[in-house]
């Protein structure tokens, strides 16, 4: 199964970025071209009955399975980008991370009134970032459809934090 096949390739990485956090490296999966397109295919097939009008993926590690799910569903890509990236003109949404904050911005252009938003990251953690990007999806009068994850570290319980937006969240490898 593939979710197997993530477990058994996914690297874990002591002390990175601080002390006492062991990191899921998912470099490892890159590298096997066959297990993308797996990966691919399965994110999508999760969604198969999820009303879906483009994928937002959230830099960086979003991005690398996002626009993969958004051709196999045949829908656009819109990238959330870090504070600063982005060319044209943008709207933001800053988040608390454990010391200090963080901004993720999206061009206003990025969705249309009323679209049906699935946003994908690589790892849902406390699930603070797919909140700001929720509320990035909203402020431009769009619908959150739906979360679609590789992994989720469903220990720390960041589900209950993306029910406000959408209780439909998918992700491959659990832990
Ligand atoms: P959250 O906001 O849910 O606490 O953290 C999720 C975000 O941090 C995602 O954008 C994800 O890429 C990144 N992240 C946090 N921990 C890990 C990890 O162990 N592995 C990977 N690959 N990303 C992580």
């Amino acid at each position: 199964m593939v979710s197997d096949k993530i477990k058994q390739i996914i690297r874990d990485v002591p002390d990175f970025p601080k002390p006492g956090i062991i990191f899921k490296d998912i470099t490892p999966i890159l590298k096997n071209p066959e297990l993308c397109n797996e990966i691919a295919e399965a994110l999508a097939e999760q969604l198969i009955d999820v009303e879906i009008d483009v994928v937002a993926g959230i830099e960086s590690r979003g991005f690398l399975f996002g626009l993969a799910l958004a051709q196999q569903l045949n829908v656009p890509f819109v990238p959330i980008r870090k504070a600063g990236k982005l060319p044209y003109k943008t709207i933001q949404q800053s988040y608390d991370l454990e010391y200090g904050s963080a901004t993720l911005e999206v061009h206003e252009d990025a969705f249309d009134v009323g679209q049906k938003v699935l946003i994908h990251d690589d790892l849902l953690a406390t699930g603070g970032t797919v909140v700001a990007a929720s509320a990035l999806v909203q402020k431009l009068g769009a619908e959150v459809a739906g979360y679609s994850f590789l992994i989720n570290l469903a220990f720390l319980n960041g589900k209950q934090r993306l029910k406000a937006y959408s209780d439909k969240l998918f992700s491959l490898a659990d832990y």
